[in-house]
């Protein structure tokens, strides 16, 4: 008979105070802080690979640590670099499934787009992810290493990141919520609870929970439509929390925001979605809150839904300036390389005949 071998646990599926506490427990270093500083610092941070790897632990130390944390990583089948600076990233994992996650610049920093699952099971139409359908959830380590493996690869230290890859983040709450406070720890990717944004379709009861638990980072919501019964087409998750429901549990967020606008983004379709009845619908549904409007121009997927031009879009969010709410036009970096909003497992579903 074969013995199970225990695996341990990936060190970066878990917190700092985890680490430092899983140490300690074997006794013999100060409380263990300061061999999980030295260890934790090397593999997020400075994105060792090994425990052997990194400088300056003792012989016997360095054993003890690789008996209690495993490090392995996701391996990196593909790198795609735009002119923008922005690159898309694919990562295979254990049991073959394949995920994408975006680096991506601005005025200077550098911001990673992971994903939380692989495949999703919602089905946005304007979203080439949505017809993968749902391979599995990410754990905690899979989410934290797409930005170790990014900011090691670019050589930059990574300032924010967005949920907003593959996948619905809040149908995979634990693991994200772990791996965005594993992002903040210092020592390690020491990223701002500032700069951490999650991106819900709205999964009305998660977004709740959300609120109840006062997470300290930003959600923000995925419009789509906001025509009800369009939205029904685009985003068959509204069956499932009705339009009411989820414009309900959005401004509950703004008010639990105390004064903070929250954002939602609206995905402009040409002959579908910028129209004067969606413009009439903003007015009835979006007014009387403190929000901002992201309109984001239809990335294409290859189906039926057309974006619309850089000028039509320009006009469509010209209209909305009356509306008496910040309106921002967010064009996506990356899309030569299908990396833009809604592209993430375009290339795959290609490569897949689909
Ligand atoms: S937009 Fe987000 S929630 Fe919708 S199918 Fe794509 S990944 Fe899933």
């Amino acid at each position: 008979m074969v013995a199970a071998v225990d695996i341990p646990p990936n060190i970066k599926g878990l917190t700092f105070d985890e680490v430092a506490s899983r140490i300690a427990l074997l006794g013999g270093e100060d409380a263990g802080v300061t061999l999980a500083s030295r260890i934790y610092r090397g593999i997020l941070q400075d994105g060792h690979r090994a425990i052997a790897d990194i400088p300056g632990i003792a012989p016997d130390r360095r054993a003890t640590a690789e008996r209690l944390f495993s490090t392995g990583s996701l391996e990196m089948v593909s790198v795609n670099r735009s002119w923008d600076k922005s690159a898309k990233y694919a990562f295979r994992l254990a049991d073959g499934n394949i995920v994408e996650s975006v680096l991506l610049h601005h005025h200077g920093l550098w911001t990673v787009c992971v994903s939380s699952q692989a495949g999703c099971p919602l089905a946005c139409r304007f979203c080439a992810t949505g017809l993968m359908g749902l391979k599995r959830n990410l754990e905690a380590w899979e989410i934290v290493d797409q930005v170790v493996a990014v900011g090691r690869d670019a050589g930059i230290r990574v300032s924010d990141i967005v949920f907003m890859g593959m996948g619905e983040p809040l149908l995979n709450e634990d693991a994200v919520y772990q791996a965005a406070t594993i992002m903040m720890a210092t020592p390690g990717l020491q990223i701002s609870r500032k700069r951490i944004v999650i991106s819900t379709s709205g999964v009305v009861p998660a977004i709740h929970r959300f609120i109840e638990a006062n997470h300290p980072w930003k959600l923000v919501f995925s419009l789509g439509a906001v025509v009800p019964e369009k939205r029904l087409k685009l985003m068959p998750i509204q069956e499932r929390f009705g339009f009411d429901a989820f414009l309900d549990a959005v401004k509950r967020y703004e008010r639990h925001r105390r004064g903070k606008h929250v954002t939602l983004e609206y995905v402009a379709i040409k002959n579908l979605t910028m129209g004067d009845d969606d413009i009439e619908a903003m007015r009835t549904h979006l007014t009387g809150f403190n929000l901002i409007l992201n309109v984001i121009p239809l990335n294409p997927i290859g189906n039926d839904l057309v974006p619309p031009t850089m000028e039509e879009a320009r006009d469509f969010t010209g209209r909305l300036r009356g509306l008496g709410f910040p309106v921002k036009v967010r064009y996506s970096g990356g899309k030569d390389q299908f990396a833009g909003c809604g592209q993430l497992g375009r290339t795959l579903l290609d490569a897949a005949g689909g």
